[in-house]
């Protein structure tokens, strides 16, 4: 069976309603980067940290799937798909797609702030306490593993990307077709991924405003994800049929 990668970023949930950060100035609604998204941002404010991210919460809770994902679903009921997505939303999951790897983390999850990256470089342990959250993290919500301040399950800039190399290994010979959507391939070490699949032949990017430069031998679909995913589903159905 035809075997899928789908890599995704934050302009597949762009027409549900979740804003992408580039080309607002390198804001993310409205904040530094640096404020929200790295551990010093952390480390001088956690209640600001806490706040952005109980709104993008409710943001995500409210927004409902796109025509993007459900094709993407549908792509996965008709061929072996794996979505790997740097998006923190669960969209795709809303959509039904199931097993979806999440390099930056997910919005309904919280974890412990010892959890990866925040130690000080020597720090002999961490704490691997990660769980589902049904509202969203307060300061004084403590790890009932350890007793430190419970934080947001999301990859900030600075810390460590669970690539999970052995598996990228493992399914890299299986692949035939890669798809890029929605992501401007700035963001490492995410955007190597599409280094790392250089060799599949079949390769298709769809992004309104493309990065043509990381995107050699791609074939590159300049448009709206709502609009030029389903119609790429049924490209793909129609040729590996
Ligand atoms: P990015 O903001 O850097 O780039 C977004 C890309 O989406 C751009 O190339 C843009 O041209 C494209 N885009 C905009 N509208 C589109 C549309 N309608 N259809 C298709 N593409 C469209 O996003 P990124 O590369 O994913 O990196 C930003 C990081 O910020 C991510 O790693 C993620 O962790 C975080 N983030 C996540 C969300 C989310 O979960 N939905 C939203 C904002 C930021």
């Amino acid at each position: 069976m035809t075997k899928i990668v789908v890599f995704s970023g934050a302009g597949l949930s762009a027409e549900s309603g979740i804003p992408t950060f580039r080309g607002t100035n390198g804001l993310w609604e409205g904040h530094p980067i640096e404020d929200i998204a790295t551990p010093l941002g952390w480390k001088r404010n956690p209640q600001l940290v806490l706040d952005f991210y109980a709104q993008r919460y409710g943001q995500m809770q409210n927004c409902q799937p796109n025509a993007a994902h459900f094709a993407i679903s549908k792509l996965a009921a008709i061929f072996e798909v794996v979505c790997i997505t740097q998006n923190i939303d669960t969209l795709l999951e809303k959509a039904g797609v199931n097993d979806v790897w999440h390099l930056h983390g997910r919005i309904d999850y919280h974890k412990c702030e010892w959890h990866f990256g925040i130690p000080p470089l020597d720090a002999d342990w961490q704490c691997d306490y990660r769980h589902a959250i049904t509202q969203p993290t307060k300061l004084g919500d403590l790890c009932p593993q350890c007793g430190r301040q419970l934080r947001p399950d999301v990859v900030w800039f600075g810390e460590a990307v669970d690539m999970r190399v052995d598996d990228l290994y493992e399914i890299l010979p299986q692949i035939d077709v890669l798809i890029g959507i929605g992501t401007s391939a700035l963001v490492y070490p995410a955007a190597n991924l599409l280094r790392f699949f250089a060799g599949v032949k079949d390769k298709y990017f769809i992004d309104p405003h493309p990065n043509y430069d990381a995107l050699p031998d791609f074939n590159i679909i300049q448009g709206a994800a709502t609009e030029e995913m389903p119609k790429l589903v049924e490209l793909l159905r129609a040729k590996n049929s």
